[in-house]
């Protein structure tokens, strides 16, 4: 830490907007991330994933001085706080599987599995033995995904399991989503967008119950994939609510162009992500009340 870095200042006046206001009332502020790829660099395998060495002591040194922190990830809940150390970070709520899935004070909140991923699941297995070598199978319970990036030729491999993927899919009633050299099979009706929605909502709610007080004002959230995008949208309605809204692509070049072109704020990946995580301690500290 340098201690010289300043906040960077959002590319629009509505992501301006939202920062102010964190930083003006940040009780009254969520900040949401997304783990792989924003809080930690991506592995060659999800298992082999560690989060960057700044993520965790930033994470730590936010909580208490926002109204609530959270990460959102398409991992199972309970894994991510594994994977990501993040138990110890003071009154995190971690939204897994987009938000099927909570974990709070040590506890996991976790529906039961959609049908169809039992349904699919030894078929998309037998496909995945076929495939080119180096393609992975990841049951995370609630969704199944195929990876391909320890594979000789990652996108054409992506690209040509892509159909029988997608009719495998169609028969247990789920959903194909593409993510960085993945398709994730899953229930459909889930993104990070709905999921965003929510714990803003139940924020708002845990806010009342415990202080009578209570309403989100500014929500800022990062992530660096195709399944952010939802976030996007889901900001969009949060302001024409009154809820302002800043949204950090943490870009590499593997993060897609729409989410770069209508981020409020481009950082560089998780590097970015946690020297912005700093700042915004060190902004917090300073500022008076
Ligand atoms: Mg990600």
């Amino acid at each position: 830490m340098t201690g010289e870095q300043r906040l960077p200042r959002p590319l629009t006046s509505a992501g301006s907007a939202a920062l102010a206001a964190l930083l003006a009332e940040p009780v009254a502020a969520l900040v949401a991330l997304d783990f792989d790829g924003t809080l930690a660099p991506i592995a060659a395998r999800p298992e082999a994933v560690v989060p960057h060495p700044g993520a965790v002591p930033a994470l730590v040194a936010l909580a208490p001085r926002v109204g609530q922190l959270a990460v959102l990830t398409g991992r199972p809940a309970g894994e991510a706080v594994a994977v990501g150390r993040l138990a110890d970070v003071p009154g995190l709520v971690v939204a897994g599987h987009y938000g099927l899935e909570r974990w709070a004070d040590g506890r996991l909140n976790s529906p039961a599995p959609h049908p169809g991923v039992a349904s699919v699941r030894l078929r998309l297995g037998e496909v995945v033995a076929a495939a080119p070598a180096g393609t992975a199978l990841e049951d995370k319970g609630h969704s199944l995904a195929v990876h391909t990036r320890g594979t000789a030729d990652p996108t054409g491999t992506l690209q040509a399991l892509r159909p029988v993927v997608e009719a495998i899919a169609a028969d247990g009633g789920l959903e194909v989503v593409p993510g960085r050299l993945v398709l994730e099979l899953r229930p459909p009706g889930i993104d990070k967008g709905v999921a965003l929605t929510q714990l803003v909502a139940e924020t708002a709610d845990a806010a009342h119950a415990s202080s009578g007080a209570g309403a989100v004002r500014s929500v800022l959230y990062a992530g660096d994939d195709v399944g952010d995008l939802p976030v996007v949208d889901a900001v969009t309605g949060l302001r024409q609510q009154g809820v302002l809204g800043v949204v950090v692509c943490a870009d590499s070049v593997e993060s897609p162009a729409k989410l770069r072109a209508r981020a409020d704020l481009v950082v560089d990946g998780p590097n970015g992500v946690v020297s912005l995580l700093q700042a915004l301690v060190r902004a917090l500290t300073s500022a008076p009340g």
